[in-house]
């Protein structure tokens, strides 16, 4: 059985039961913690570092490491909020993210997050890979533009619809996703109620015939800014 546990985050008690992830005990408590590749209805990955924060003193994923007894936990710092900065920054340059006209513009989360840190320009030189729109399926459109390589529609796809469409390829630099067909998407199984559409974060996975239905200003993030109904603002 599980025993509750007391951990501090940012000089606040929580209580949490073993075991429990820490991004998911302070989330369950009201802290937001920035975070991206996690999604509350997936398994925990830990590829972003979005979530990082510090154990103890050491650098850590709060996403995939379990919370014990007594931790000291800091999320709130300048070496933090930095060092998320540059995360996202990353993610900004290396692909090619152009808000303006972008459907998910509002609905975003790098963007949500990236307003959240502050950030205004990055300090990375663009690459403006080229890369392809796989709008081969009937009902959706794939943007490798737009694919930060998150992992949530791998995991949605393996663990919630039961299928094996998506899988991120390659390593480093050269990762991509990839998809379970010899050409494109529109050979593969997805279908549009697939819950690994749902957790696109960005614009690189989207329902076609569907766009631009809510207006700008009306979006769930123009209204309040991601992380609003949590305490922690950074
Ligand atoms: S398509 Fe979306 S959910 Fe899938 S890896 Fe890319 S950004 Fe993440």
């Amino acid at each position: 059985m599980k025993e509750e546990i007391t951990i501090t985050i940012d000089g606040v008690e929580i209580k949490t039961k073993t075991g429990e992830f820490i991004l998911r005990a302070a989330l369950n408590a009201g802290i937001y913690i920035p975070h991206l590749c996690f999604h509350p209805d997936l398994p925990p990955h830990g590829s972003c570092r979005v979530c990082t924060v510090k154990v103890n003193g050491r650098h850590m994923a709060s996403c995939t490491t379990p919370a014990e007894d007594g931790m000291v936990i800091t999320s709130d710092d300048a070496e933090l909020l930095d060092l998320r900065k540059a995360v996202i920054e990353m993610l900004f340059v290396e692909g090619n993210h152009f808000c303006m006209f972008c459907e998910m513009s509002g609905k975003c989360e790098l963007q949500a997050v990236a307003y959240r840190l502050g950030i205004l320009v990055p300090r990375y030189p663009n690459l403006f890979p080229q890369r392809e729109v796989d709008a081969s399926h009937p009902d959706v459109m794939l943007d490798h533009n737009r694919c930060i390589l998150c992992g949530r529609c791998v995991r949605a796809s393996d663990e919630k619809d039961g299928k094996h469409v998506f899988e991120l390829m390659e390593r480093g630099a050269k990762t991509r996703l990839g998809v379970d067909a010899e050409n494109n998407l529109g050979e593969t199984n997805l279908s549009i109620d697939d819950k690994a559409l749902d957790v696109c974060p960005v614009g690189a996975l989207l329902i076609k015939d569907t766009a631009y239905r809510i207006p700008i200003g009306e979006r769930q993030y123009d209204k309040t800014p991601v992380g609003s109904q949590h305490k922690g603002n950074k």
